[in-house]
């Protein structure tokens, strides 16, 4: 299935870390490679000098028509739209049209544990990691988490197992890519900018079971509709987890205990107690990470053991720091509706919630019923701010702060001793903020900058 790449001519579409990434792989595997790009060449860094050293062809601030005639294959970024006008064509005229992940699973030779899923995908493909590595089997983590799948090419053996987290842009342009154990732990609307459809972005989900055969598993989150939907339509053995029912095949809870069954057999793993990450989230996460362990052969302590040492990820329900008694933490990775739901159920309530940025189309009146019962303020920032406003307003009281600097000013004099400072935006950072990333790590340095030092 390895495909032959000598002498081929190879367009790269999309110059993100992945596409550099595919086309340097691509370069080095004798493909004669152009990569296009429709920015323009001072948004893209310090890519273009590193590919014209590698003697590729680089084409900056659009597609040219031309560029895509004739090419034997096409590697697609997951940021360019696939109704993207010049790839309609070239597929229309027959050419192939991949991702980076259908590049990568053509060369890599390990079985492969994938995750998607609208939240949770970092911190679920993370603890895999670590869960699969305490079994003692040598591990390899990326895909759409810093490491591209295609870069773990030149370290995996044959023995290797690859984790990967994969998202619905990237199964978009899978053909053949077929992960020994697949994993969708929620299906809830994200990305309808692009997607259009809560369908749609279901269906691009769906593509992660597409080529499984009886021989490999899914595993399914029995408490999501859209999963359990799912459960109807693979061909690989499912494997549920759930937190709040009992389950025939996979791991769940029961008083207390995290429990993994296959037929008759029961495995007690650990006590939900012991799991150091906050919120009822957090203990999706561990289950299906779990079950990916376990599947694979990992004993019960093993997989115990990799979630006591686990630490939550950056930006994601991180703590920062307590001021005055407030405590502060950083969910600037909840860049939807569904994550910031997620971290207000894991607090009480005197939550100040600080909510806006770039909108994706999001219904934010899903967070009504949250931020009546625990939210004492929201401060809006960013584009999505009047949106937001019209959608929430008479359900907690609202302060426009514009800024981050603002807000983390305006909730710092306003909160009380044993109240909480959330940033959980539900919206994504690219209106103030380089990335979701940047937007984390400027809230946590407002924090530190307000922390008078404790004795
Ligand atoms: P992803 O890679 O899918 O974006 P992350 O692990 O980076 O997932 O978490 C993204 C956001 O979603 C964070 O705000 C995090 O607290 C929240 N989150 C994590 N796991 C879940 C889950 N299982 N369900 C809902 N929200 C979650």
């Amino acid at each position: 299935m390895i495909l032959e790449l000598a002498n081929q001519r190879v367009l790269v579409v999309g110059l993100g870390k992945s596409g550099v990434d595919c086309a340097i792989f691509l370069k080095d595997r004798g493909a004669q490679v152009t990569v296009s790009d429709a920015k323009p060449p001072e948004q893209l860094g310090e890519a273009i000098p590193k590919l014209l050293d590698h003697g590729i062809v680089v084409e900056t601030g659009g597609h040219g028509e031309r560029t895509f005639r004739g090419q034997d294959l096409i590697v697609v970024s997951p940021g360019v739209p696939s109704d993207t006008p010049a790839l309609l064509q070239a597929r229309a005229m027959g050419e192939p049209v991949i991702g980076e992940i259908e590049l990568a699973f053509r060369f890599l030779p390990g079985p492969i544990v994938a995750i998607t899923g609208s939240n949770g995908k970092t911190t679920t493909t993370t603890l895999a990691g670590d869960i699969i590595s305490a079994g003692g089997y040598p591990t390899l983590v990326g895909g759409n988490i810093g490491t591209t799948a295609i870069s773990l090419v030149e370290k995996a053996t044959p023995d290797s197992f690859i984790v990967l987290e994969v998202s619905s842009f990237q199964l978009e342009t899978i053909e053949k890519f077929r992960p020994k154990i697949a994993v969708v732990l929620n299906v809830t609307p994200d990305h309808l900018d692009r997607h259009r459809t809560f369908e749609g972005y279901a269906n691009a989900k769906a593509r992660i079971f597409e080529n499984q055969t009886a021989d490999d598993y899914a595993v399914l989150n029995a408490d999501d509709p859209v999963c359990v939907e799912f459960g109807k339509r693979t061909k690989s053995q499912v494997v549920w987890f759930s937190r709040k029912q009992d389950v025939k095949i996979g791991a769940s809870v029961r008083n207390g205990r995290i429990l993994f069954r296959k037929g008759k057999e029961e495995i007690e793993v650990m006590p939900v107690s012991e799991i150091p990450l906050k919120g009822s989230h957090n203990l999706e996460n561990v289950l299906a990470a779990g079950c990916s362990g376990l599947l694979l052969g990992c004993e019960p302590s093993q997989v115990r053991k990799a979630i006591t040492g686990f630490k939550a990820v950056e930006h994601r329900l991180e703590y920062v720091a307590t001021v005055e008694g407030v405590e502060y933490y950083n969910d600037s990775k909840a860049t939807n509706v569904d994550a910031t739901i997620k971290a207000l159920e894991s607090f009480p309530g005197g939550i100040h919630l600080i909510l806006g940025g770039k909108d994706k189309g999001s219904d934010y009146t899903l967070l009504n019923h949250l931020l009546r019962a625990r939210v004492k303020r929201v401060y809006t920032i960013g584009a999505a701010a009047a949106k937001i406003e019209s959608q929430v307003k008479g359900n907690a009281e609202l302060v426009r702060a514009e800024t981050l600097q603002r807000a983390v000013e305006a909730a710092s004099e306003s909160a009380v001793s044993g109240d909480v400072v959330l940033l959980a935006p539900a919206c994504a950072s690219f209106d103030q903020f380089e990335n979701y990333g940047h937007r984390g790590r400027v809230f946590k340095e407002l924090v530190q900058a307000i922390a008078v030092p404790t004795k």
